[in-house]
């Protein structure tokens, strides 16, 4: 009696066991497969596959010190980039928006005055959209025809992404960096930038900056001597084209690109920005 009684207790608990993992395992693929759909529908573009070109990114601008330096640069070594202004500043330096897009180079929009998304109500993601491109307009999708968006600090979540797809936007994040928005030396930002860079990569830069920690990260001649020696470097091996030009001859590949969850961290993510100096303007404050 007792000895099948505890066969039928393990009988059971095998069974309640195999119960266990077969939800595990339903809801493992149930998640992995609304990963995959979110990915491809809301995912955010960070490279490009089966291309030889490179897409370098320029943010925050743009500054009537520094974009004037870079844009002759580019021009000397024929490579076309994207640029993803302030509103802000656009508005305060528009023949330079002007003459970077009639050099071929794309613009992308980078929000009115960088804003951080998660942190702003949705109403205020599509005025920071909305604003930003009216003051891009006309060069905002000519002559390509996309809408691109690079949110502030990189920084999303599932609510402002949909804002933006709202909105008609591909959101265009990165896979390189040199962490050029501190202030790092050339050659040292050089080397990183040719240790990374691959056929297709997708490289953020800094013609501008909108805020930082410190005031001598505003500075920006290294970053432009930075993309100097690397195209001297590079001239040759990779084509530099926009975005939209690579999303026609590249294949995009998309992440679910979004800012952590954990409270703690969206709690340190907000102290830091509160923290931000900015060169010219009052500091955003974001409310805990
Ligand atoms: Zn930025």
């Amino acid at each position: 009696m007792q000895k099948s009684g505890s066969r039928r207790k393990g009988e059971r608990l095998r069974e309640a066991a195999r119960k266990r993992w077969r939800k595990f395992n339903k809801a493992t693929v149930r998640t992995l497969f609304y990963n995959r759909l979110a990915r491809r529908v809301i995912g955010t573009i960070t490279h490009f596959t089966e291309t030889d070109a490179v897409a370098l990114t320029f943010d925050d601008g743009p500054h009537p010190e520094y974009t004037p330096q870079l844009l002759d640069i580019l021009e000397r070594h024929q490579a076309r980039v994207t640029f993803f202004p302030v509103g802000e500043f656009a508005q305060k330096y528009p023949e330079l928006i002007r003459r970077a897009a009639e050099s071929g180079h794309a613009i992308g929009n980078h929000s009115w005055n960088h804003a951080a998304f998660p942190f702003v109500t949705g109403r205020e993601q599509r005025a920071q959209i909305r604003a930003c491109a009216q003051t891009l307009a006309p060069y905002e999708h000519r002559p390509y025809g996309q809408r691109l968006f690079r949110p502030p600090y990189g920084y999303q979540n599932v609510f402002s992404r949909l804002n933006a797809l709202w909105l008609g936007y591909q959101v265009v994040a990165w896979s390189v960096h040199a962490e050029d928005w501190f202030d790092r030396d050339a050659e040292w930002m050089t080397e990183q930038l040719l240790q990374k860079i691959q056929p297709g990569s997708i490289v953020l830069l800094h013609d501008g900056v909108f805020d930082g920690l410190q005031e001598r990260f505003f500075d920006r001649g290294q970053t432009i001597q930075a993309v100097a020696m690397l195209l001297e470097r590079l001239a040759g091996r990779f084509r530099f084209l926009t975005i939209p030009e690579l999303l026609r001859e590249g294949r995009p590949q998309r992440e679910n690109w979004y800012i952590p969850l954990a409270n703690d961290k969206v709690k340190r993510m907000r102290m830091t920005l509160n923290r931000m100096k900015r060169p010219e303007g009052e500091v955003r404050v974001y409310a805990k």
